[in-house]
C-alpha cells in the first residue's frame, strides 16, 4: 500500500489540464459552468449503486467502487457490463463467471479521431483497479453521448505502455502535491468549455507568475 492515494477523478482533472488540476487541488479553487453541471448530472445517474440492471440480456453494475493498492489509485466506475464467459471472473453474490467491460460515459466525442487519448488513460486507470479487485483482465469502452456511439479501447493490446504512462502521471501528481506546484499552462492547451476561464485568464496567465510575485514581495 502506498502512502498517498489519488482518485481517478483527480487524475481526470490532471489529464484535462494540469494547470486546472493545480487550481483545484493546490489552490482549492472551484468554478462551475454548463458543461461541468451537465457532466455531473449524467454521472449522478450512472453512479447510483442501486441502479444495477439487465440490458440486452447482460447484467450491468453501476457506481462500482474500485481501487488498486499498489498504485494508490481509487475511484467509481460509471458502468461495468457482465457477459457470461466460462473463463471469466467470479463475482461475489452473482452466480456464474463473467467477462467484465467498463463503460465510461462522455458527453462529447473527439472531432478528428475515434477517442481522446486522455479519455483512454482515464479508462485504463479504471481497468487497473477493476482487474485488481476482480482478478480479471477487463475490456474498456467509452460511450459518447453526442454521437450515441460506443468505442472499444485498445487497453489490453498496449497494456505495458499505458501502465508506464499512468505511473509517470501519478508520480508527477504526487510530486506537484508534495511541493505545492501548479503546473504552467500547456502550449497546446484547449480552453474551450473550461469553467476556469474567468479565474485562470489563460491568455494573460502565461506571462504572469503570481506565486513568484508574492514570494518576491
Ligand atoms: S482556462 Fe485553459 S489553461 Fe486555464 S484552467 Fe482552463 S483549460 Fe486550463
Amino acid at each position: 500500500m502506498v502512502e498517498s492515494d489519488i482518485s481517478i477523478r483527480e487524475l481526470q482533472h490532471y489529464l484535462y489540464c494540469p494547470h486546472r488540476w493545480g487550481l483545484i487541488h493546490i489552490d482549492c479553487s472551484w468554478e462551475e459552468n454548463y458543461f461541468v453541471t451537465k457532466a455531473d448530472l449524467s454521472h449522478q445517474r450512472v453512479h447510483n449503486p442501486d441502479r444495477s440492471y439487465i440490458s440486452r440480456g447482460k447484467r450491468v453494475l453501476t457506481g462500482v467502487t474500485v481501487f488498486d493498492d499498489s498504485l494508490g489509485l481509487y475511484g467509481v466506475t460509471d458502468c461495468i457490463e457482465l457477459t457470461k464467459d466460462p473463463e471469466g471472473a467470479v463475482l461475489q453474490g452473482i452466480p456464474g463467471k463473467y467477462k467484465l467491460t467498463i463503460v465510461e460515459y462522455k458527453p462529447t466525442s473527439s472531432k478528428d479521431k475515434p477517442f481522446n487519448h486522455e479519455d483512454l488513460v482515464q479508462v485504463f486507470a479504471q481497468k487497473v483497479c477493476v482487474d485488481s479487485i476482480f482478478q480479471c483482465s477487463c475490456d474498456g469502452t467509452i460511450y459518447y453521448a453526442d454521437t450515441k456511439k460506443r468505442v472499444m479501447l485498445p487497453l489490453n493490446e498496449n497494456y505495458s505502455s499505458y501502465l508506464q504512462e499512468l505511473k509517470e502521471i501519478l508520480q508527477v501528481i504526487q510530486h506537484n502535491r508534495q511541493n505545492g506546484i501548479i503546473p504552467a499552462i500547456r502550449a497546446d492547451q484547449k480552453c474551450n468549455g473550461c469553467s476556469f476561464k474567468e479565474l485562470c485568464m489563460p491568455k494573460t496567465a502565461k506571462h504572469t507568475d503570481f506565486r513568484k510575485m508574492l514570494k518576491d514581495i
